[in-house]
């Protein structure tokens, strides 16, 4: 069984401390079913991106604990994930027996979705059967995503990629109008295909989150220190066209939380970002979160939708201090589909432990466990799902 264990650390922390453990949770169900069946269950999965090589920072032992715990049994955790080590302990399984294999990505054949790694793998567990439900990097072709297919007599998806995957087409496909998105996290980089997906569907785009300064400088606005992805000016641009020819409400914060260093004991402050006016960061500070005024227009904006979908926080969450707008996007999203009736949809890892640490995840429809997603719902749809 393809897993994603792929959970995130507590960043504040010297020891392995597992800040949100939803991904694991989120598997439970198939390896109970499994287990119930009598299934030997070998479960795989990847962590960070070790490139190919061995990275003890990036061993799966917290995650096996973690799965140990939840299961309520003793999880085999094994230090690789083909070869020798891997026959001989799964030679010796017992019907309803758990073993966890190391880190898929140690080795390069992974990513390269290699023929020979992916049939390693088989051959190694001598699977019968592969389960994927890592619905978290279904969007990738990797060697033990969709490789190990082709050595196993017979491959199918477990139930939480069914319940994504019922959510995608159902929710997201036909939405309850008006449908509002609401992209935040790092790096513009890493959101072009959610933003350019999301034009095509969504009647409102908020944005926030480190991206905003790469869109404040596109239209000339001062971003002093903040994260601005320069060769990412002219694609904002692009966006910013785009949103206007296809008449998407893309509203940029009207005001921003400034520090004047990257720490959560910097002195902060807050600036108007107007793109009429002379708004602005000066050099020496640093846009860390949506400002007061933006968070009630995104407030406003949000209960005005009947369907929102949320990626990336608004702000260094991480840092209590820039927390807010990231937590009043929760609230408001909270608000909104427990008393307004509306669908709210979460997705992406940071976000995710952010609603989590809010301590209002039960109060969204759904939160997802995968990140991006347009790459994903074309191979998914032509090659993974059985029978299509
Ligand atoms: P997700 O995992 O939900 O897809 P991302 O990984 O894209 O989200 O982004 C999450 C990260 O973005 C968080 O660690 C947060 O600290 C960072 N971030 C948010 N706003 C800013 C900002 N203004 N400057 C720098 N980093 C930011
Ligand atoms: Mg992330």
């Amino acid at each position: 069984m393809r897993a994603d264990l792929n959970v995130p650390f507590d960043k504040n922390s010297a020891e392995k401390v597992i800040s949100d453990d939803t991904r694991i949770r989120s598997v439970v169900p198939t390896i109970k079913h499994l287990r119930d069946a009598g299934a030997r269950v070998i479960v795989a999965s990847h962590a960070g991106r070790p490139k190919g090589k061995v990275n003890e920072d990036m061993r799966l032992r917290p995650m096996g604990e973690r799965l140990g715990e939840l299961l309520d049994t003793d999880v085999t955790i094994l230090s690789d994930c083909v070869g020798e080590q891997v026959k001989e302990a799964t030679d010796f399984m017992l019907p309803s027996d758990v073993v966890l294999l190391e880190n898929v990505r140690f080795y390069e054949g992974e990513e390269k979705n290699d023929p020979e790694f992916a049939a390693a793998l088989a051959e190694s567990t001598g699977a019968d059967m592969f389960v994927n439900d890592a619905f978290g990097t279904a969007h990738r072709a990797h060697a033990s995503t969709a490789g190990i297919a082709d050595h196993v007599s017979t491959s199918v998806g477990g139930f939480l990629m069914e319940k994504e995957l019922q959510f995608l087409y159902g929710a997201l496909d036909e939405p309850k109008r008006p449908f509002a998105a609401v992209v935040g996290g790092a790096k513009v980089s890493t959101k072009i295909t959610v933003l350019e997906s999301l034009l095509d569907k969504c009647d409102t785009l908020l944005l926030g989150g480190g991206m905003i300064f790469t869109f404040y400088r596109a239209q000339g606005l001062p971003t002093g220190d903040s994260l601005v992805e320069e060769e990412f000016v002219p694609m904002a641009k692009q966006i910013l066209e785009k949103a206007k020819s296809k008449g998407v409400d893309l509203v940029l914060p009207v005001d921003v939380a400034i520090a004047d260093k990257y720490d959560a004991d910097a002195k902060s402050d807050q600036v108007d970002m107007d793109a009429q006016s002379a708004g602005g960061i000066q050099d020496g500070w640093m846009g860390l979160d949506i400002g007061p005024k933006s968070i009630d227009l995104f407030r406003e904006k949000l209960l005005n939708s009947s369907t929102v979908v949320w990626n990336g926080p608004m702000g260094v969450f991480e840092f209590d201090a820039f927390s807010k707008g990231t937590f009043a996007v929760a609230e408001t999203m909270a608000e909104l589909s427990t008393q307004n009736g509306g669908i709210t949809v979460i997705g992406g890892g940071d976000s995710v432990a952010a609603v989590e640490k809010s301590g209002l995840a039960e109060s969204m429809s759904h939160i997802s466990t995968g990140g991006r997603r347009k790459k994903y719902n074309e191979e998914v749809r032509s090659k993974r799902l059985p029978g299509h």
